[in-house]
């Protein structure tokens, strides 16, 4: 049976709430069924990525609230949330600034795997991660609602509901553990420090200045790294300029390990017990972790709404395959190829292995009936 997929639109056709977004929205919600993936008055966690200083292109509070709301009407408890990406208490007053706060949002703003990111726990995964440790405020829940922000991503090309599961879900290290069984891992299954060249490097410390735990130095001009304190994020590699840094890892096994760690984290759950939004809106080439923002290289698209990770994030590529590049952003001067999407054209490297792998482990179906509504 093909996953369905429920489709917004961005385009509004008359100066009206209920023909935007933000009106259609909360039309499609007040008329969606979610008791049939959340049972009354459980606590639910609405996860989403909560962007960093500089990083404003994520999802607006305002759409965040309505699915507070529709949470709330089941009725359920829900809370939003996400773990730790950059130091956990820093990460609260980016949220706040943002304009994701309890007074706002109608729920409690609560970190996944605490204030120090390190409350979680070991569950097996596939044959590359072994162990992963799960943030505890998702570990323990019984459903969830997944808010993904649409953006492209150096190493994984496509920032979609898989990699908000993965990456978003992991934790960085559990209590008793270390970055082996955290998201790290896998950036760096292939050694346990970055491949530094020496001859490309200009010294421009960009890597030191974006670490958010401080662990690069350069004496004696040697990129030289804390083990103990480094997170294994793959920011420093990132940033460089020149490519003078590389994670250990390949394309090909970064994909297949992105895919465990969503299945490590989706068999905490029973099945469909989770709701994935993905917002097609303000599509920027990298990251909401990076401390800025881009301008979007597509136009905004919309909304789609499934309880498949693997449909909607295909049907997202697939969409991002008929779009134009926008002038002025850094896809301006990319040509779209058919059966191309622009963030794999944009990062040079095949965005639907993720999905491929994903859908190999039993995650979800490539094939998909997309709904339009409103
Ligand atoms: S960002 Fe790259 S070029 Fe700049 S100091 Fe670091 S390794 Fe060297
Ligand atoms: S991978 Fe790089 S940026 Fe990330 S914590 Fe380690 S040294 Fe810092």
């Amino acid at each position: 049976m093909k996953a369905k997929i429920y489709y917004i639109t961005a385009d509004s056709r008359a100066f009206a709430y209920e023909s935007g977004l933000e009106g259609k929205f909360e039309n499609f919600l007040k008329g969606f069924d979610l008791t049939a993936y959340i049972t009354r008055d459980e606590v639910v966690p609405i996860k989403m990525h909560l962007g960093n200083r500089g990083a404003f292109r994520t999802i607006r509070p305002q759409f965040v609230k309505l699915v507070v709301d529709a949470v709330k009407n089941v009725p359920a408890q829900p809370f939003v949330t996400d773990s730790v990406r950059v130091p956990g208490y820093e990460y609260l007053e980016i949220a706040k600034n943002a304009g994701y706060t309890h007074l706002t949002l109608g729920a409690p703003v609560v970190l996944a795997d605490g204030i120090y990111g390190n409350d979680s726990l070991k569950v097996k995964a596939g044959e590359l991660l072994g162990e992963v440790s799960i943030a505890s405020a998702i570990h323990d829940a019984r459903s969830m609602v997944v808010l993904t922000h649409v953006k492209g991503h150096i190493q994984a090309v496509l920032g979609g509901a898989i990699k908000n599961l993965s990456m978003g879900g992991v934790s960085l290290a559990p209590r008793n553990g270390s970055w082996q069984q955290g998201r790290g891992k896998m950036h760096f299954l292939m050694g346990d420090i970055m491949e530094w060249d020496e001859e490309k490097c200009t010294l421009c410390h960009d890597c030191m200045n974006i670490c958010p735990v401080e662990s690069i130095t350069f004496p004696d001009d040697k990129y030289t790294v804390d083990k103990e304190k480094c997170w294994r994020c793959g920011r420093c590699a990132r940033v460089c300029p020149v490519e003078a840094l590389a994670v250990p890892v390949t394309h090909e096994i970064f994909m297949k390990a992105l895919a465990e760690g969503a299945k490590a984290v989706l068999d905490t759950f029973d099945e469909h017990r989770i709701l994935y939004v993905n917002f097609l809106l303000e599509m920027q080439p990298e990251c909401d972790c990076m401390p800025m923002a881009d301008p979007p290289v597509a136009q905004d698209q919309g909304i789609l709404i499934s309880d498949d990770p693997v449909a909607i994030d295909t049907a997202t590529l697939d969409i991002l395959s008929r779009i134009k590049p926008l002038p002025d952003s850094r896809a301006s001067d990319i040509t779209m190829k058919e059966g191309w999407d622009i963030f794999s054209l944009l990062h040079k490297k095949d965005g639907r292995l993720q999905l491929k792998e994903a859908e190999h482990l039993g995650l979800g179906s490539s094939d998909y009936e997309l709904i339009k509504v409103g």
